[in-house]
């Protein structure tokens, strides 16, 4: 499952506005004006250091320094900047920790009253409730702490933090945190809240960029019944309509079940693909059944067939003039969209003043060399050549460059999922029975009795109205949500399969808000953290129905199916990367421009280390992925969560239960990711699991016998 389409919707609202909150090179716009406040620092500060003590001098230092960063002209002149820092510097300990302390418990309550304020408002549209009236959408909409910057600043709460606690640098939390304490990262996090003072106009620019390329992507289908061969034969079956790139990509992994028109789909669907990335598809074909198009050729006829019903397309669709016109480099204008409105929140993130850092500094907090240096070791990997080789011996034939979606180590279980959904229909009729079951399922999973019905006390189950997700609480006491689908005549196999996924996030929610020292330091270092965690919860979901164990030939097979899966998203990440520092390096670039250079990054991230086990290259199928287009630099998270995933499951392994491991991992809350790690499992976030895994695991399948 994707990291980002499972986050919990609050999650994902505060991961999508971090990310898109950090911007990237400097805008043409000048930074609002500042009042001269140069001369009053030197008086102020003799003023101040004979009254608290030499000591203070590099605190107070740097806290003017940070509150001058942001201070503008609506803020007061320079006289209320003096007499600001006058009285809110906190210049012994007593006072300092009132301050620290205080922040912490009302930061708790703004976040978990917000919180809840915000899941009672979508109660209607998340939940199986019955009718969403227009209004049910409008609470849905809704966000009580969207101002709450704003708002801290005008007050100068956000000045108060500014100059008592320090902003740090990624290389600062790096180098130097490992030996903080925990309250020195409790203060960092507290002072990372204020990195970044964005108007309120560029917020709405970069929203509305991303809505706008969302609903690109949103409306990017091909219809496959009007896919056709050169003789005009349809490959694929009536109104079947595929959603660029996920349900593409998941349509070439089904088709290696398809033993008798699986490949010339497959290959059809590489056309397409292709046809996509390179924008020489017919803009008339774009979620569009009225013509019928060989993507090999690029022909566009009106359709013979009709497989749709009029009244729910676009009706820009008819009749357009030309029908084999290309699409006019729509992908890339919508890419490019997203640069401008996001370089323009750099001057306010003086931290992490690039969209990219901002990616990789705050939200990921692994520095991007690392993260690109843990792509290659993956992609130059020994390895790859021998998988690459065992997959052409069990397809019978040389590799094919869609096979990077190879699907075949995933193996079809013993059971079908008509019989895993009568099986688990009888155990859990209602969501109330699964509830109920919880401190069993914890117990089975190596929970002691005590801490199996403290967590299940925790946790609320619901019937979701989609497919499921989590939301924890963000105040100490307040419950954790788990959401999944159950159906009238009650739970199918995928809507419990979703909610042991979501129990896992649950408590994690659970143990690293409430049995954690600073709610400051609450959750995990990123969401590819809470996804791996959940995760493991997710693997043992048949374990828990008592029906099988994975043996070691299932086990290699996972192994090599994410070995596999994580060569080919590293090399998509790798492209993600390029294109925004080349949008970064010609930022007046015309969307023809971004498209060449997207396809050269595309071709030489292929040649590179793809080519030499495919045996072609020039192919630009890296550059497919729909998140290059609406979600800024995202597609690394998927790489590093693989990786990471490996590396708690492993840990839980050697550790020979979950329950225990698991609770003593997520207490460890929001600290740097490599800190984290190591606290968890010895050694920092990289490959180091996955490789030596796959290592073990491809000899258990090359020798297999059958
Ligand atoms: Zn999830």
């Amino acid at each position: 499952m994707s990291l980002m389409r499972n986050l919990p919707a609050a999650l994902a609202a505060v991961a999508l506005v971090g990310g898109l909150g950090l911007a990237a090179a400097p805008a043409r716009k000048a930074a609002p004006a500042k009042p001269r406040l140069q001369e009053s620092q030197m008086s102020l500060e003799k003023e101040l250091l004979a009254k608290y003590g030499e000591g203070q001098r590099t605190r107070l230092e740097r806290g003017m320094k940070q509150v001058t960063q942001f201070w503008r002209a609506e803020d007061g002149d320079a006289k209320a900047y003096e007499e600001f820092v006058r009285t809110n510097f906190a210049g012994d300990g007593p006072t300092l920790d009132a301050l620290f302390e205080r922040m912490e418990f009302a930061l708790e309550s703004f976040d978990g009253h917000t919180l809840e304020i915000n899941r009672d408002f979508r109660m209607q549209t998340d939940l199986d409730r019955g009718t969403i009236y227009p209004f049910d959408e409008t609470l849905a909409a809704y966000d009580p702490s969207a101002h709450v910057n704003d708002d801290f600043f005008a007050n100068k709460i956000a000045f108060v933090v500014l100059l008592n606690f320090p902003l740090t640098t990624l290389e600062q939390r790096l180098s130097e945190g490992d030996n903080w304490s925990r309250r020195q990262w409790a203060e960092a996090r507290l002072a990372s809240r204020f990195s970044k003072r964005i108007p309120a106009d560029v917020n709405l620019a970069i929203a509305r960029a991303a809505a706008d390329s969302e609903q690109y992507i949103a409306g990017y289908n091909v219809w496959m019944h009007h896919v056709v061969d050169e003789k005009g034969n349809r490959l694929f079956p009536a109104k079947m309509r595929l959603l660029s790139h996920w349900n593409l990509r998941d349509q070439i992994k089904a088709d290696y079940g398809d033993s008798t028109n699986g490949l010339a789909k497959q290959r059809a669907i590489q056309q397409v693909m292709e046809r996509i990335v390179t924008q020489t598809i017919p803009k008339a074909v774009v979620d569009n059944p009225r013509f019928d198009w060989n993507p090999f050729t690029n022909e566009v006829r009106p359709s013979t067939e009709k497989d749709f019903d009029e009244a729910i397309l676009p009706a820009a669709s008819a009749a357009p003039k030309l029908a084999n016109a290309p699409e006019p480099d729509t992908r890339y204008a919508k890419l490019l969209a997203d640069f401008q409105a996001s370089r323009k929140a750099d001057p306010y993130s003086p931290t992490a003043p690039t969209l990219i850092a901002r990616r990789f500094d705050e939200n990921r907090e692994l520095p991007e060399a690392r993260v690109r240096k843990m792509f290659e070791d993956v992609l130059t990997s020994p390895l790859v050549p021998r998988a690459a080789k065992l997959i052409e011996k069990r397809l019978g034939r040389p590799l094919e460059p869609f096979d990077v979606w190879y699907a075949g180590f995933k193996q079809r279980g013993k059971y079908s999922e008509a019989e895993l959904d009568d099986i688990v229909r009888k155990k859990y009729p209602t969501a109330e029975a699964y509830k109920k079951d919880i401190p069993n399922i914890l117990q089975k999973l190596g929970f002691s009795k005590e801490r199996a019905e403290y967590v299940a006390d925790n946790i609320i189950v619901h019937p979701a109205r989609g497919s499921g997700h989590a939301s924890g609480a963000a105040k100490r006491g307040y419950k954790a949500y788990l959401r999944t689908r159950v159906e009238k005549d009650g739970m199918n196999y995928k809507g419990y399969n979703i909610a042991v996924h979501e129990m896992g996030h649950n408590v994690e929610q659970t143990f690293s808000l409430n049995d954690i020292d600073h709610t400051l330091l609450s959750g995990v270092p990123n969401t590819a953290f809470t996804e791996a965690l959940a995760f493991v919860f997710q693997g043992h979901d048949l374990e828990l129905l008592g029906l099988v164990k994975p043996d070691a030939k299932s086990r290699a097979l996972a192994t090599l199916n994410d070995f596999w899966g994580t060569y080919e998203i590293a090399g998509v990440g790798l492209v993600d990367m390029a294109v925004w520092h080349w949008m970064y390096d010609h930022p007046n670039a015309t969307p023809a421009q971004l498209k060449a250079a997207t396809l050269q990054i595309a071709r030489d991230t292929w040649n590179k280390y793809y080519a030499p086990v495919f045996g072609k290259k020039d192919v630009v199928l890296l550059g497919i992925y729909s998140h290059m287009i609406d979600s800024f630099l995202y597609l690394p998270d998927y790489p590093i969560g693989h990786m990471i995933a490996f590396q708690i499951e492993r840990q839980m392994e050697k550790a020979g239960s979950i329950g225990p491991e698991f609770e003593r991992m997520t207490k460890t809350g929001n600290v740097a990711p490599d800190l984290w790690m190591k606290k968890a499992t010895g050694a920092p976030v990289g490959p180091e699991a996955l490789l030596p895994a796959t290592a073990e695991a491809l000899p258990e399948i090359e020798n297999a016998k059958d």
